[in-house]
């Protein structure tokens, strides 16, 4: 039994010295263009860089069996916390710029459009802000991950809102559609109960009130 769980726990591609060192280039070149859009947080991407770097160079001195597990362990270490948000906090900006942008326009009233209007003023504040943080960047990678965890907060807590807003707009419109459809299938009965009706038994043309069939006797 135990043999069978500890199974289920193998990953389905298996660790390799090549295939982490494969991801090693491509985090070290992640972590330089951080570097290069958020020179605040340099200092601070150093600082992690360095050990990750001791870190790995440890794990290549293993043999076979044990350095594919401490090379990947490098590198998670490398892109872990802070340079994972800071990786990450880029599409999360431009996510919630874009709507912040069409947050309005889904909206069907007044009560909507300022509600979508207040979201979208407080999201663009909250993103004044989050530049702010960011330009200004941290010394060290424990002062790093604590500006990160906050502008992960405000980003999540101002997407939040708009998503409410832009649910309830869209909420209303799925409602307004439902119930013109009902209205026009109302319509349409209403229209066909006013037109003649022609027997299916005796082909004869009764005018729309009869229930019976005037030819017949069958019922409509
Ligand atoms: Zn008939």
């Amino acid at each position: 039994v135990a043999g069978a769980i500890t199974l289920l726990f193998v990953p389905a591609c298996k660790k390799t010295v090549e295939g982490e060192t494969k991801s090693w280039n491509r985090n070290l070149q992640r972590v330089q263009r951080l570097k290069t859009l958020y020179p605040g947080f340099a200092a601070a991407l150093d600082a992690r860089e360095k050990k990750a770097q001791e870190a790995m160079a440890a794990a290549k001195k293993l043999n076979k069996a044990n350095a594919p597990k401490m090379m990947a362990a490098a590198n998670s270490q490398l892109m872990s916390g802070f340079v994972g948000k800071l990786d990450r906090v880029d599409s999360k900006i431009k996510r919630l710029r874009s709507q912040a942008l069409s947050a309005t326009s889904g909206a069907r009233d007044r009560s909507d459009r300022m509600a979508a209007r207040r979201a979208a003023d407080d999201a663009r504040s909250v993103l004044r802000e989050v530049k702010e943080l960011l330009r200004n960047g941290a010394e060290t990678p424990a002062a790093a991950l604590t500006i990160l965890s906050k502008v992960e907060g405000d980003l999540r807590f101002a997407k939040r809102n708009l998503d409410r807003v832009i649910k309830v707009a869209k909420d209303k419109r799925k409602a307004a559609k439902k119930e013109a459809k009902v209205r026009e299938r109302k319509a349409a009965k209403k229209e066909a109960a006013k037109r003649p009706w022609k027997c299916s038994y005796c082909d004869h043309k009764n005018p729309a009130t009869a229930l019976k069939c005037k030819n017949c006797n069958a019922p409509r």
